[in-house]
């Protein structure tokens, strides 16, 4: 049986109007609770006629891809970004048309895209670790079929160092 050498995958907004394209396996598929994508998700979820950005255990789920390998294919213009404070560097997109939470990216500095997993189609890639887990509600217990880490785990960053090193030697 022959392993497809890219897994091409697209995401997109609840009325079809914004497109992202993914090319390559992702980074990481994860869950993050810390209080920043807790808010930021938040945020989002009280626009007009928008979704639900969180699971229900208060988690958000990404599939990180280096930036290089996803971009808007459809409706760019439609795309908004949200700060949680004005200071932030990073930014929480959201499509205009139906306020759907597309992807989170930096103003500079880190060389991934955390898109929402929630907005992709198709065979996803199996989600690898929840983590900033220490953050999560008290009442929540968390399934234990992936690893759930306290803050973030040192093969989350490993990943994370390995696509950028690789990003820079452009492979
Ligand atoms: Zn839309
Ligand atoms: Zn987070």
């Amino acid at each position: 049986m022959s392993v497809p050498s890219r897994i091409d995958m697209t995401a997109s907004c609840a009325c079809g109007s914004v497109e992202l394209a993914a090319i390559g396996a992702p980074i990481v598929s994860s869950v993050c609770y810390c209080r920043d994508c807790r808010q930021g998700s938040r945020q989002i979820e009280a626009l007009p006629s928008a979704g639900p950005v969180r699971d229900p255990d208060g988690g958000t789920a990404y599939i990180l891809y280096r930036r290089d390998r996803i971009e808007c294919s459809k409706g760019a213009s439609l795309l908004k970004s949200y700060k949680i404070r004005e200071s932030s560097v990073t930014n929480r997109v959201v499509a205009t048309c139906c306020n759907s939470a597309m992807f989170m990216n930096f103003d500079k500095g880190p060389h991934w895209v955390s898109a929402y997993r929630a907005r992709f189609q198709g065979d996803l890639p199996p989600l690898q670790m929840r983590i900033c887990t220490k953050y999560k509600a008290p009442d929540v217990v968390l399934s234990d079929d992936v690893p759930s880490y306290p803050g973030y785990p040192l093969r989350l960053l490993a990943k994370l160092l390995a696509s950028g090193v690789a990003m820079l030697l452009r492979r």
